[in-house]
C-alpha cells in the first residue's frame, strides 16, 4: 500500500512537469481558477464582451465587466451563466478557454491541463456535458466534475465522507444551492433561482416605486453590500444614490437606509428561508440530529448580506456559520480535490453509465 502511494507521487510528480492541474469555479457572478501549487490565480465576474457585428469576443472578466452600461450599441457584455448553467454554450466556451489561458500564461505546460469544474448541484446530463465539452474545447487534457455545494464543503473541511450529514447553503449570483450532504454523496437538495442577482433586481424596483428614480445594477449591488441587513442593526445604515428621475429624467440623489433595502428584499428573502426550511423537513431524523449538532454553512457571496445567518439561525432552531471567506470556497475545496483526486473518486459527477467523467 505505502509502495503503490509512492509510486503514485512519483508518477504525479512527473505529470505535474508536463501538465497543470487546475480548479475552476464556474460561477453565475464570478469565476475563479485555481492553479495547483499556485492557489486562486484568478477571480473575475462572468462577463464577455461581444461585438454583434463580427460576432467576436472583445473582452473577458474584469474588462467586459467595465463596459457594462457603457458600451457602444453593437457591443454587448453578456453573463454566459446567469442561470447558474450554460445559457450560452459558445460564449462560455470562449470565456473558459481565455481564463485557462490566462491562468497558465506563465506556467503554460507541453501537455493540456487536467481541469476539475464546479457546477450546480440538480444539474441535467445533457448540461454536464455542456460544461465538460466547453472545458474539453478550452483545450483541457482531462475533465473532472463536481458539485458545488459537495466541493465547497471540502473547501471548508466539513467530514463530507464521513456518516455526519452536513448541510451547505451556497447564496451565488444566479442561483441558491441547498444541498444536505453524507457518506460523501448529496442526500437531498434544491437548487433555487434566488440569489445575489434578484436581490439587486429587487432594490432597483423598489427604488423606481418608491423614489420614482432609476438606479443600474451596479449601485443596487452596491447599497444592497453596504447598507443591506436582512435584521434592524444597533446603528441604521444609511447611503446616498443617485440616479436618473423617472418624472424629470434629471439626475437626482436620494439617502436609502436599511430599512429600505430590508422591504424591497423580503419577498425573495422568504423565498430563499422557504426553501432552506423544505430542505430540511425531507430530511431523514439522524441526519437532522447531526445537524443540530453541527450546525448549518453559508457560502457563495450572498452569504455576506448582513445578520444572514443570525436570521436563519432564528428561523430554523440550527446554528448557522457562515463560511470563512465565502466568495472562494468552491475554488479552495477544488484545490483541495486536485491534491488528491483518486482519493476523491467518488465525489466526482459520473456520467449516465456511472463512468467517471473523464478521458
Ligand atoms: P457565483 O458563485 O454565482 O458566481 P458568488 O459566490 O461569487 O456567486 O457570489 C456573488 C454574489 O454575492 C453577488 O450577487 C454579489 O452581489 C454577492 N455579494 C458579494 N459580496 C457581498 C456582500 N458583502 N454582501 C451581500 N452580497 C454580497
Ligand atoms: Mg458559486
Amino acid at each position: 500500500m505505502k509502495k503503490t502511494n509512492f509510486t503514485n507521487r512519483i508518477k504525479r510528480k512527473f505529470k505535474n512537469l508536463f501538465s497543470n492541474d487546475i480548479g475552476m469555479d464556474l460561477g453565475t457572478a464570478n469565476t475563479l481558477v485555481y492553479v495547483r501549487g499556485r492557489g486562486i490565480v484568478l477571480n473575475e465576474p462572468s462577463v464577455v464582451a461581444l461585438n454583434q457585428k463580427t460576432g467576436r469576443v472583445v473582452a473577458v472578466g474584469n474588462q467586459a465587466q467595465k463596459m457594462i452600461g457603457r458600451t457602444p450599441s453593437h457591443i454587448t457584455a453578456i453573463k454566459p451563466l446567469t442561470d447558474g448553467v450554460i445559457s450560452d454554450f459558445e460564449v462560455t466556451e470562449e470565456m473558459i478557454a481565455y481564463l485557462l489561458n490566462k491562468a497558465q500564461e506563465n506556467s503554460k505546460k507541453l501537455i493540456g491541463p487536467r481541469v476539475l469544474v464546479g457546477v450546480p448541484s440538480g444539474i441535467t446530463n445533457v448540461e454536464t456535458r455542456a460544461v465538460r465539452d466547453a472545458v474539453k474545447n478550452a483545450g483541457a487534457r482531462e475533465v473532472h466534475i463536481i458539485e458545488e455545494p459537495m466541493v465547497a464543503a471540502v473547501g471548508n473541511r466539513l467530514p463530507i465522507k464521513d456518516a455526519i450529514g452536513s448541510v451547505v447553503i451556497d447564496i451565488g449570483g444566479g442561483t441558491t444551492d441547498i444541498a444536505v450532504i453524507s457518506l460523501g454523496g448529496i442526500v437531498n437538495s434544491k437548487n433555487l433561482r434566488v440569489a445575489g442577482d434578484k436581490f439587486n433586481e429587487d432594490i432597483i424596483q423598489y427604488v423606481r416605486n418608491k423614489f420614482k428614480i432609476l438606479i443600474g445594477e451596479k449601485t443596487a449591488e452596491r447599497l444592497k453590500i453596504d447598507v443591506g441587513s436582512v435584521l434592524p442593526l444597533d446603528e441604521p445604515l444609511e447611503a446616498t444614490m443617485r440616479g436618473r428621475d423617472l418624472v424629470t429624467g434629471l439626475p437626482r440623489e436620494v439617502k436609502i437606509n436599511d430599512t429600505h433595502i430590508r422591504k424591497a428584499i423580503s419577498q425573495s428573502l422568504i423565498l430563499l428561508l422557504d426553501s432552506v426550511k423544505e430542505v430540511l423537513e425531507i430530511t431523514p431524523p439522524e441526519i437532522i440530529s447531526d445537524i443540530l449538532n453541527r450546525g448549518i454553512f453559508l457560502t457563495g457571496g450572498g452569504a455576506l448580506i448582513k445578520q444572514l445567518d443570525v436570521l436563519l439561525s432564528e428561523i430554523v432552531k440550527v446554528p448557522v456559520y457562515v463560511a470563512d471567506d465565502p466568495l472562494t470556497s468552491v475554488a479552495r475545496g477544488t484545490g483541495v480535490v486536485l491534491e488528491d483526486i483518486n482519493d476523491f473518486q467518488e465525489i466526482l459527477i459520473q456520467d449516465e453509465d456511472g463512468i467517471p467523467l473523464k478521458e
